[in-house]
Parts: structure tokens; C-alpha cells; sequence
């Protein structure tokens, strides 16, 4: 028989636990963490760094005579 239940370590906070499939909160541990989750989502934390934050225009090589 398989048990519902599956030893995950919360992405936010690190905590070990066993969680049932239940568990809306997954793959957080509680409803904080998850809600700690998307504030970070939010505040762009999560942002994929390498990307220039000013993005310079192409200069315009206007060269009328
Ligand atoms: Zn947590």
C-alpha cells in the first residue's frame, strides 16, 4: 500500500517535515511560508539575475545632411 505522505524539506524555510497529500500548503510548510513565498514572488526577488537592469536604447545614427 502507498502512504500519502512525502518527506519534503520547505523551499522558504528549510523545515523537514512529512506532509500528507492533503496538505494545501505543499510544497510549503505552513500557510506563512507559502505566503512568504509569493511576497518574494512580488517583490521580483526571484528575478533571474544576468539581465541589465537599464535598458539603454539603441542609439538613434541620425545622419541628416
Ligand atoms: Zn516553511
Amino acid at each position: 500500500m502507498t502512504t500519502k505522505k512525502e518527506n519534503i524539506s520547505c523551499p522558504v524555510c528549510g523545515k523537514k517535515g512529512t506532509w500528507t497529500t492533503d496538505n494545501s500548503y505543499r510544497p510549503f510548510c505552513s500557510s506563512r511560508c507559502k505566503l512568504i513565498d509569493l511576497g518574494d514572488w512580488a517583490a521580483e526577488k526571484h528575478r533571474v539575475p544576468g539581465e541589465p537592469a537599464n535598458n539603454q536604447q539603441e542609439p538613434e545614427d541620425k545622419d541628416e545632411e
